[in-house]
């Protein structure tokens, strides 16, 4: 087991009290996590705020861009074991760590090492009157914003671990991450390595892993803390943002989603069998899964055919098998959360395929992908985020219908649009309130492409100069011409 990283040491909590870490795939046991209290995350709060304000992090720049460099070469040395982790504790798929879940993303590294070094962090106004009809000079100043607590679900574990201690790290800040407790060695090794493999001092990084998920709030409402940048649910998200109100505290929120795929009457729909399957990778456990399937009433039989054949053909499995995508559900609790939602579908919409726990594995956490016609846009498996291996397929009559059902939600994460013409989805997908949208299969995940939610799916961005600029101050200072 690997310690949790504070002020350089890898170490377990003061109390040295630990805590199991289940594999979802078997339900058994695999390894202990240290169980921080409130005096390990003061010790790591402490050091991050005298690493924040007593060395020469924050300014230098090049510096910091040499340490994300053997970031990015430490975490491809220790990829093998990054992708059984995945596997082992999250029930990720190793199929799926081959692309966006672990290999595709550890580039994004060498993203922020770059703008470490590239970024406009001052910028000139030419001299002229000011509003006081003094003529200055002003220089616009970006520093970073000072110590920076990064907590982190369980569903996407690694990537946004790296993304946001990598870009906060970036921009010359100092972190606590707070990983989730049920993916806790995601957060330890990364720690691990950053101080086996890396010049990044003592205290610019800590790590802190607990079983209980208030241990988040000590973090939260700590005055030393100067921002939060938080990914989860959205009734967490509302509370973090509760707490950091007593001390102003900057919130970055990235949080859930319900995002509607619309399918124009033009499409290829048989071609789109893969995409629509797509909702149960991972076992649905995405924020920005398309789990609103919305059909044309003129194709909706066409299309609700290729969905239910597309569902058919999937099964969950056991996450080491390289032909398996749909995993374990994280845990018990989940999986009857998600079972309770798909009760309630059942009895306000016509289910097709699933909607239950499979006879195999007979061990594990798992749900059966499952897929509901007849939706009513308004429904509960509609409107509510499942986090579970489940597709709603809702008719409508025409694009303006669409573009209402698919803006009738709380969340505005993301959505896709599918048309034999570009132009026409492209001119929807201006019409929709989201962060991001994929028009006909294009994908915008990407370390240079800002990501984050309208609505109730969060505040600010990840990612991307946008994502950078979220771990900025900005001073302007004046000078008489
Ligand atoms: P969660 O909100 O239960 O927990 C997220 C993190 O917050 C965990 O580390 C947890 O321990 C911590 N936490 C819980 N209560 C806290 C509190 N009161 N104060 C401080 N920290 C607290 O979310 P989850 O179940 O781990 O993850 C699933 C959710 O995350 C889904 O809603 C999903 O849509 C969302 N998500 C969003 C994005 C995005 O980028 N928008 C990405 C992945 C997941």
């Amino acid at each position: 087991m690997a310690g949790m990283l504070i002020d350089g040491a890898l170490r377990g909590g003061l109390k040295g009290r630990t805590y199991p870490n289940v594999n979802p795939a078997t339900a058994q046991c695999i390894g202990e996590a240290p169980d921080a209290d409130r005096t390990d995350v003061d010790e790591a709060i402490g050091a991050a705020r005298r690493s924040f304000d007593e060395s020469s992090w924050s300014r230098d720049h090049h510096f910091r861009a040499h340490c994300l460099r053997q970031l990015h070469e430490a975490l491809c040395t220790e990829q093998e074991l990054l992708r059984d982790v995945l596997v082992r504790e999250a029930g990720v798929p190793i199929a799926l760590t081959h692309s966006i879940w672990l290999d595709t993303i550890l580039d994004s590294v060498s993203y922020w090492a770059e703008l470490a070094t590239n970024y406009p962090y001052e910028t000139q106004i030419a001299a002229r009157d000011t509003l006081a009809a003094v003529t200055s000079h002003r220089t616009v100043v970006r520093e970073p914003v000072g110590v920076v607590a990064a907590i982190t679900p369980w569903n996407y574990p690694l990537p946004l671990n790296i993304f946001k201690v990598a870009a906060a790290v970036a921009a010359g800040c100092t972190v606590v991450l707070k990983p989730a407790p049920d993916t806790p060695w995601c957060g330890t090794e990364f720690g691990r390595i950053i101080a086996e493999r890396t010049d990044i001092p003592p205290g610019v990084v800590n790590v802190i892993t607990a079983a209980d998920p208030l241990i988040g709030e000590a973090l939260v409402k700590d005055p030393r803390v100067d921002m939060i940048t938080f990914t989860g649910s959205t009734a967490v998200g509302k509370r973090i943002m509760a707490g950091a109100a007593d001390h102003l505290t900057r919130v970055c929120l990235e949080l859930g989603g319900k995002s509607a795929n619309i399918v124009l009457d033009d499409a290829d729909l048989p071609a789109l069998a893969a995409d629509f399957a797509g909702v149960c990778a991972h076992a649905g456990q995405g924020c920005a899964l398309t789990t609103r399937l919305l059909l044309p009433r003129r194709r909706y039989d066409e299309g609700v055919a290729v969905a239910r054949a597309a569902f058919e053909q999937l099964s969950c499995g056991d996450p080491t098998d390289p032909a398996v995508v749909v995993g374990p559900v994280i845990n018990a609790r989940q999986r009857e959360r998600i079972l309770a939602m798909i009760e309630a579908g059942k009895r306000e919409a016509r289910l097709l395929v699933g909607g239950g726990v499979p006879d195999s594995p007979a061990v594990g956490y798992y749900v059966e992908p499952t897929l509901f016609c007849d939706v009513d846009p308004n429904a509960v498996i509609a409107q509510e985020e499942i986090f579970g291996p489940v597709l709603s397929v809702i008719p409508y009559e025409d694009d303006d219908e669409a573009v209402r059902i698919a803006n009738s939600s709380i969340y505005g994460l993301s959505a896709a649009v599918h048309s034999a013409d570009a132009e026409r989805a492209m001119s929807i997908a201006r019409r929709l309130r989201t962060g991001t949208v994929g028009v006909n299969g294009g994908v915008w995940l990407a370390a240079d492409t800002p990501f984050g939610g309208y609505k109730q799916s969060g505040l600010g961005r990840e990612l991307g100069h946008d994502g950078f600029a979220e771990f900025l101050e900005t001073k302007s200072i004046a000078l008489p011409a």
